[in-house]
């Protein structure tokens, strides 16, 4: 483990330097119904997207999930909740944010339960996104790198 402690490139990563910024981040907003996040989720084939305000500060994020539970009735699909509802009546709110100083370990252990993180600024302002997949590939590589000390 000596050699993980060593290894300066891996823990000199911040969030800045892994993360997908903002203009490149699908996104949604806090007054689009709901048809408008399942058509950019189901187009995108992302799981969930981040929800921002009129002046993209970081409101929460919608994922087809909460969409379906939303349109789920007791007895039927309720199809025009889709119309009628909106992404900030649906949305979740008790997601972590980041700092994009943030470092990889910090990354790494709030993405055990999130498959993306949102970094925002001192004022709520998004910055980007952190992927689960661009921590894993940076471990990846480091582990592949290493392989031949790390068995020693
Ligand atoms: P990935 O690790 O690339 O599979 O991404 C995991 C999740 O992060 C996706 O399912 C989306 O919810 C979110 N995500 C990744 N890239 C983007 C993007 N460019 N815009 C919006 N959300 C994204």
């Amino acid at each position: 483990m000596e050699l993980i402690k060593e290894d300066q490139q891996l823990f000199k990563l911040t969030a800045e330097d892994i993360m997908i910024s903002s203009e490149k981040v699908a996104h949604v907003q806090l007054n689009n119904p709901l048809e408008h996040a399942l058509l950019i989720l189901v187009t995108s084939g992302y799981s969930a997207v981040p929800v921002l305000d009129s002046k993209y500060r970081f409101k929460g994020i919608i994922g087809k999930s909460s969409i379906l539970n939303e349109i789920m009735g007791l007895e039927r699909f309720e199809i025009e909740n889709l119309t009628t509802t909106t992404v900030e009546a649906a949305m979740q709110t008790d997601v972590p944010c980041l700092p994009k100083s943030a470092d990889l370990l910090t990354c790494l252990k709030a993405l055990i339960d999130h498959s993306f993180i949102c970094l925002v600024d001192d004022k709520n302002y998004f910055d980007g996104i952190v992927t689960r997949r661009a921590v894993l590939e940076q471990l990846n590589q480091f582990f592949h790198v290493n392989e031949k000390d790390l068995n020693q």
